[in-house]
């Protein structure tokens, strides 16, 4: 018997050091976050650095979102006075106005919406919104992690025949997980992936 005994980290802990897609070279670049204190928490994450050694480009957050945005509205429709809630699906752009049909009156008018950033993709990095780069298909699904020690973490776990899965990861990375991922029935599975991903990992720190 194998036992997972290890803390309960939250997703956000190993994204200090995540390795992306440069959205300039399309190479490996480095999103490096610094956190105001030891447990990492996502409040406490001060400023992230996107850096590419392959063709120089350096950002700071806040400077750039390459992800998708979603629009929200909250509104009386313009006629009738009927409340309107909308959110569109994940876009690459944002549009000053929306075209929305009120389903009381039936009236179709253009409403400006509030958009957010799109951080419910999580095979993309939440700092900047570019893709991972330790990415790899496990059938239909994508697996993905920030960098080698959250990979060597999900391996701990997944190989671990004894889980432990009581209260203490109740808000943890594991708690999280699809269950795709947590079957042991795509144990196998997930660890050949996993190698290989520690493969591309070796071969971009190697770089
Ligand atoms: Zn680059
Ligand atoms: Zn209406």
């Amino acid at each position: 018997m194998i036992r997972f005994d290890q803390p309960a980290y939250p997703t956000v802990f190993f994204s200090d050091l995540i390795y992306v897609v440069c959205p300039k070279c399309q190479q490996v670049a480095k999103v490096e976050t610094h956190f105001e204190n030891e447990s990492k928490s996502a409040s406490s994450a001060k400023q992230s650095v996107l850096s590419c050694k392959h063709c120089g480009l350096v950002s700071t957050a806040g400077q750039k979102w390459f992800g998708d945005y979603q629009a929200f509205v909250n509104i009386p429709c313009g006629n009738c006075g009927s409340s309107m809630v909308f959110s569109s699906e994940p876009v690459k752009q944002i549009s000053p106005n929306i075209c929305l049909t009120c389903t009381t009156c039936k009236q179709e008018r253009a409403y400006e919406p509030q958009w957010f950033r799109y951080k419910k993709d999580h095979a993309k990095d939440p700092y900047f919104g570019l893709d991972i780069y330790l990415q790899i298909a496990v059938k239909n699904h994508t697996l993905w992690l920030y960098n080698v020690k959250h990979l060597q973490y999900l391996r701990d776990y997944v190989s671990a025949t004894l889980r432990e899965d009581d209260n203490r990861h109740k808000y943890s990375m594991i708690t999280n997980l699809p269950q795709w991922v947590k079957s042991a029935k795509n144990r196998d599975l997930i660890l050949k992936k996993l190698h290989s991903l520690e493969q591309t990992y070796y071969k971009i720190s190697l770089k």
